[in-house]
């Protein structure tokens, strides 16, 4: 019969790491709560077992939808046996976990992971006795270098017949009795196996049991018990049960544990984290190091890199060559026009940018991997939590720096319903790898390659976040009090090559596959709409094709915003489809196929177009507005319905309205004294914003501080 292995644990122990390891499949490994958020099944290797990765929880509490999953798969589904896994590093926190996990009466195995990190640090864990004192095997192992598996597997396999290993915690006599009193109580009512869980969760008042069980027997039978409980330890029960668990957790780590170093001594970690962390220091270095990721991505060794395709690859390998060959086999001049001009110029000037892209990948894997960016998630909390909004909001922030919609995706892993929308609604500010292609083209062509450009683009997309989110939680159906956010910092590490390679290699398929199917449709459709009129001639100048047309009846719209031209129209409507479409529709439009002596003929026409300030303006409004038609779609999925997702799109395009001309007429007033009727306007729509981000929150109650739980 084939056995079913839970492996349950809090975020960032090491559970898909370890999940990957047993069952040989590479699921993506994160270092943030939140990456794992659906259970995935996999077949022991060697035996006939599958083993299930659960979402990463801190409790058995059905609060965020994690942990639903997690308790509900547990307590529901049975697996034949769970293995803990417990991040060593920080041993008291992710027992807590445990404590529960052990009163399901399920046979549990104990991972005792990253025990690497553990014995760098000098301290040593006495499993003997922590297996002792939690009734259940525990083994040393570092899912990361692969020790103790061979153990663990063997363990686990036996466990699920040995009723040894099918533990029990138990709280102090006091405690205890009131357990059997509830357990009495609800005899004959839930299963017999789960008698003791449910007790225990009655007697925390969890919603979920409380509202399974007959009204009656709750009323009458457990309500009185609770009551004494509390009047007889003069607390909330729901606190006496954690505290008796952290007591315990205590005792038992006391003996179990060995700190060899002088505990008054801060390890280089803690060191690093001061500074990193600091109140005033953690931004400016985040700034800082975001600033050298772009200068190295796409201002130099990323440049270098997309000068050599854009330049060599395609201007003097493909695009003459498949030119010629054409040509050569006498082919028909509009199907050449169609491959060389539509399809190569509108792909070929996006794969362009692909350097820049894996280099960017590569050192955003670097920071995600080797612990820095849980840093970010930290310090971003503490200055969302002033304005009222919670850091949780920041790890889909740091998740969309890829793609928005598995962004968007992350933002189930919030517990409050309100972060949770505003969240799905503002996560694709942030710059994706699409929106990558038109920051560097604009850097390039109107900023001479500034890395300031990219840095200014991703702290605009933090900024409007958080404007966002002061605003919108002002709305009725918003507000409500910030998640609280519990993250533990993992201990630094150095990155794992192979996870690097992988995650980039993953990303950077994924964008060449989007242009080598979607976009390419789109540039043949933009080629075919530039190159005929409407009654299906060629036409002799772009500007009479009716994708002229098509622009210049909505060009006026963006006329206030610097770049009311057709040709910017119409990339920023494509970009609406996918937003690699509107360095694509360049690409067709200005002839990327054409490369003359001094280099790229995009960068040349695009800077004989726009002003600088005009062209940040187009940035802005790209970066902001509503985001592609996937991410459109993954709103809806977590908003829930077309209402909800209707009003963040027309929020988006709006909010990004706003910005982009407060951003062109202040800029064009300051830089080049341009004063006029959009200036006025302009300034109308930025006290707006100012009023809207300064009043008063209706619907706040609590200050930030008081919004966090106490136990
Ligand atoms: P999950 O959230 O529990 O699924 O954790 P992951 O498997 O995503 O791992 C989180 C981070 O911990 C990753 O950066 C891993 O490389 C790292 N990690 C996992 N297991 C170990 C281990 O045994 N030792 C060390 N040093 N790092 C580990
Ligand atoms: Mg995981």
């Amino acid at each position: 019969m084939t056995i079913r292995i839970a492996l349950a644990g809090n975020p960032n122990c090491g559970k898909t790491t370890m999940f990957n390891r047993l069952t040989g499949s590479s699921q993506r490994v994160g270092n943030w709560p939140g990456v794992t958020i659906d259970r995935k099944e996999g077949r022991l290797k060697g035996h006939d077992a599958i083993v299930i990765d659960l979402p990463g929880i801190y409790s058995l509490s059905p609060y965020s939808p994690e942990e639903i999953v997690s308790r509900n798969f547990l307590i529901n589904d049975r697996p034949d046996v769970i293995v803990d896994i417990v991040d060593a590093t920080n041993l008291e926190r992710n027992l807590y976990l445990t404590m529960q996990i052990l009163d399901i009466g399920i046979p549990v195995v104990i991972a005792m992971n990253m025990i690497d990190t553990v014995r760098k640090e000098g301290i040593s864990i006495d499993t003997d006795i922590l297996s002792k004192s939690l009734g259940c095997k525990v083994i040393e192992t570092s899912a990361l270098k692969g020790e103790g598996l061979d153990e663990l597997i063997d363990v686990t396999v036996r466990a699920k017949d040995s009723h040894s290993d099918r533990p029990m915690i138990r709280f102090s006599d006091r405690l205890e009795s009131y357990v059997s009193s509830v357990s009495k109580a609800v005899e004959g009512i839930v299963p017999e196996q789960n008698i003791r869980w449910n007790a225990i969760k009655l007697l925390e008042k969890d919603q979920t049991i409380v509202t399974e069980l007959d009204k009656h027997v709750w009323t009458e039978k457990v309500e009185p018990i609770i009551r004494s409980l509390e009047k007889e330890f003069d607390d909330d029960s729901e606190c006496i049960i954690a505290e008796e668990r952290y007591s315990q957790i205590e005792r038992i780590v006391s003996v179990s544990v060995k700190k060899s170093k002088d505990p008054g001594k801060l390890s280089a970690s803690d060191k690093v984290d001061r500074i990193v962390t600091n109140r005033w220091l953690g931004l400016p270095i985040f700034a800082g190091i975001m600033f050298f990721v772009y200068y190295i991505s796409i201002s130099t060794v990323g440049a270098w890199g997309t000068d050599w395709v854009n330049d060599t690859l395609f201007g003097e390998y493909i695009i003459p060559g498949v030119r010629t060959w054409l040509e050569n086999a006498n082919v028909n001049p509009a199907l050449i026009g169609l491959v060389v001009d539509g399809i190569i110029g509108g792909v070929g000037a996006v794969l362009g940018f692909l350097p820049q892209i894996i280099i960017l990948f590569i050192l955003l894997v670097i920071l995600e991997d080797c612990g820095y960016m849980a840093r970010i998630a930290f310090v971003m909390d503490r200055i969302f939590r002033r304005f009222g909004l919670s850091g949780k909001s920041f790890i889909p922030v740091l998740i969309g720096t890829g793609c928005g919609v598995p962004g968007i995706m992350a933002s189930r892993t919030i517990e409050s319903t309100r972060d949770r929308r505003i969240t799905a609604m503002t996560t694709t500010f942030i710059p994706c790898s699409a929106k990558l292609p038109i920051i560097a083209l604009i850097a390039g062509a109107l900023f001479m390659g500034s890395a300031w450009v990219a840095l200014s683009a991703y702290f605009l997309g933090i900024l409007c976040i958080l404007m966002s989110g002061i605003i919108l939680k002002k709305w009725r159906s918003l507000s409500g009090e910030p998640s609280p956010f519990i993250m533990e910092l993992p201990p630094y590490h150095i990155p794992g090559i192979i996870t690097v390679i992988k995650s980039t290699l993953d990303r950077g398929w994924a964008f060449v596959k989007k242009a080598g199917t979607f976009i390419l449709l789109a540039c043949s459709l933009v080629w075919f709409l530039s190159t005929f009129s409407w009654n299906l001639a060629m036409v002799e100048s772009i500007n009479s094709s009716m994708l002229a047309d098509i622009g210049n009846s909505i060009c006026w719209i963006f006329k206030p915003l610097g770049w009311g031209n057709w040709q910017f129209s119409v990339a920023t409507i494509t970009g609406l489809l996918a937003k690699e479409n509107v360095v694509g529709t360049f690409g067709v439009l200005f002839n990327f196929a054409e490369v003359s002596e001094d280099g790229n003929e995009i960068w040349t026409v695009i800077a004989s177009m726009l002003t600088p300030i005009a062209g940040f303006s187009f940035l802005a409004f790209n970066l902001i507005c509503a985001p592609c038609f996937a991410a459109i779609g993954a709103m809806k999925r977590e908003l829930g319905d077309w209402r909800s997702t209707g009003f963040a799109v027309l929020y988006q395009c709006v909010f990004a309205y706003v910005i982009a001309m407060i951003i062109y007429q202040f800029g064009s007033l300051l830089i080049y004294g341009t004063f006029g009727i959009g200036t006025v306007v302009a300034a109308i729509l930025l006290m707006g914003l100012i009023y809207l981000l300064v009043s008063k929150d209706p619907f706040r109650t609590r200050t930030a501080n008081e919004g966090e739980t106490s136990c």
